[in-house]
């Protein structure tokens, strides 16, 4: 049977270690593009040096050059600037903005079927990006974030109640990190509301954490940001589109009138399969959850409209 093929944009903490996920779960072959042609080569190298020992037979490629990427099924972009000191968020936008739409050019030039998930930063503005210069239907073009936003409250939830993490699921919407709409009553621990588990107080405090996630983790690191818990968040969705699981996960689609929204991307609950964001699941909200959600696809929006679209 032919491997899938899937290319990862940007070999840096993120797409690499995303692309050693998918490779050593034997999910697909992975081609690493970076700008910096070096650093994919030697890091697909170096991954692939691992395949004897981690039992797989995926085929790594560290390039420059979108030939290589060639009929892919789906691409992943993580590739672009991260803050500097003296760069405002603005600029940051605008940088990885142009960077965004030349790699999704690049690719859809040699992949014109394939499908979108976007990682860079900020997510959802990218993801539009992605979508408008793709030229792809919604259905192909998909944000990561909630997944990492979910994994790290459950982690934290799992932690205080001493119970194992596959027990707890939980529910978020909106935008990613600051702008997320936690919805701890739709959240539950082995079936029981987590409402009925935790105090108020100590709801209050994790989902604060989990709001200030990726800022606990750079503040540690200083020179960079999670990637672990992002890259496999990133896997969690290339399984689930490649094996058609049609697996309900919470990721930043294109919404045409769901949650009263229009032209715009944000985190909800979607089905993803072989078709990409085979559906949206639409779920009841209290009026101030849904004021919280469009002030979140507010911001959004109006980043969107600084750009050259
Ligand atoms: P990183 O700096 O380690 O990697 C970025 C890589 O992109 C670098 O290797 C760089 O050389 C490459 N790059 C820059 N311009 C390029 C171009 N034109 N073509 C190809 N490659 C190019 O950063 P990282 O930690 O891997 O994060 C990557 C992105 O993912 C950032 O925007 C970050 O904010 C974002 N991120 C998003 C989430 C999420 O939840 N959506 C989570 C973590 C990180």
């Amino acid at each position: 049977m032919k491997k899938h093929k899937v290319t990862v944009v940007g070999a840096g903490h993120v797409g690499a270690t995303a692309g050693q996920r998918i490779a050593e779960a034997g999910l697909a072959d992975v081609v690493l593009v970076d700008i910096v042609e070096g650093l994919a080569k030697g890091k697909a190298l170096d991954i692939s040096e691992a395949a004897p020992i981690m039992k797989h037979d995926c085929g790594l490629t560290g390039t420059s050059d979108y030939a290589d990427t060639a009929d892919s099924e789906i691409v992943v972009f993580t590739g672009g600037l991260a803050r500097k000191p003296g760069m405002s968020r603005d600029d940051l936008v605008k940088a990885n903005f142009k960077i965004i739409k030349s790699c999704v050019e690049s690719a859809m030039k040699y992949s014109p079927n394939a499908m979108i998930i976007m990682v860079t930063n900020p997510l959802d503005v990218m993801a539009y990006t992605a979508l408008k210069v793709s030229g792809l239907p919604k259905n192909k073009v998909i944000g990561m974030a909630g997944i990492l936003d979910t994994g790290r409250f459950r982690s934290f939830v799992a932690e205080e109640l001493n119970v194992s993490v596959e027990n707890v699921f939980a529910f978020v919407l909106g935008g990613h990190g600051d702008d997320m709409v936690p919805l701890t009553r739709y959240s539950y621990v082995a079936g029981i509301p987590l409402e009925d588990l935790l105090s108020k107080e100590k709801l209050d405090a994790i989902v604060k954490r989990t709001r200030g996630g990726g800022g606990e983790i750079v503040k540690y690191l200083q020179t960079g940001s999670a990637y672990y818990a992002p890259a496999a968040a990133i896997y969690e969705m290339v399984e689930a589109i490649l094996l058609d699981r049609h697996k309900i996960l919470p990721c930043s689609a294109y919404l045409e009138g769901e949650y009263g929204q229009n032209d715009v991307f944000v985190g909800v609950p979607c089905k993803l399969g072989a078709d990409g964001l085979e559906q949206i699941m639409e779920i009841k909200l209290s009026s101030d959850e849904l004021a919280l959600f469009a002030e979140s696809a507010g911001h959004v929006k109006q980043t969107v409209e600084t750009l050259d679209l």
